[in-house]
């Protein structure tokens, strides 16, 4: 299942004013990107597409770009995303030297976020031998440390439309990013087998 996660750019946002995640959820309802709230989350509205990257429509038809559930999440202290258990990120190289990074080592530290603050996370690099931080650790992939996010669970397509995302951070009062749960290599292997099933 492909998730993605909508979260502040900065690592140090502050959890949004009540009035701004109101404005947010106004804005999707009355977009109709999404339905109904129940059991804590959002059903996918009839324009839920509009959620997704145009380009996509070559890959996916409408229908399938859809979600199963948007959720607001508020976590009491800052997170990193995604935050899937065990994820590693086999490309995550050094911003200074460009240098990649042993995967292991960097697992371990996000590992050790469960019990310490995202400011402590710590790897070396192998080639200029800086300490990184999550500051500058190329992941790969976009990557966040947030107190607030929209989660949005089984997602027809991991990548996002700019305008929608430029849009929502207008409304929210911060800029946005997404990050997706699973990296764009998985998801490239899944496009072309779903184009052959098509067939
Ligand atoms: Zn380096």
């Amino acid at each position: 299942m492909l998730n993605v996660y909508l979260a502040p750019r900065s690592f140090r946002a502050p959890v949004p004013p009540e009035a701004a995640q109101t404005a947010l959820l106004t804005w999707l309802s009355d977009e109709e990107i999404v339905g109904p709230f129940a059991d804590g989350a959002y059903s996918p509205g009839r324009s839920a597409s509009r959620l997704f990257h145009a380009d996509a429509l070559d890959s996916f038809l409408p229908a399938e770009l859809t979600f199963d559930a948007l959720r607001i999440v508020r976590s009491p202290k800052p997170r990193f995303l995604p935050e899937r258990a065990g994820k590693s990120f086999p490309e995550a190289s050094c911003l200074g030297c460009g240098d990649t990074l042993d995967s292991e080592k960097v697992k371990e530290a996000l590992d050790r976020l469960k019990y310490v603050a995202p400011e402590r996370f710590g790897v070396s690099c192998p080639g200029c031998r800086s300490a990184l931080t999550l500051r500058t650790v190329d992941f790969g992939q976009n990557v966040a440390v947030a107190a607030y996010w929209i989660f949005i669970e089984g997602a027809g397509l991991g990548r996002l439309s700019p305008s929608t995302v430029e849009r929502l951070s207008r409304v929210i009062g911060m800029p946005l990013i997404y990050i997706p749960e699973t990296t764009d290599e998985e998801v490239a292997d899944w496009v072309p087998a779903r184009r052959e099933r098509r067939r």
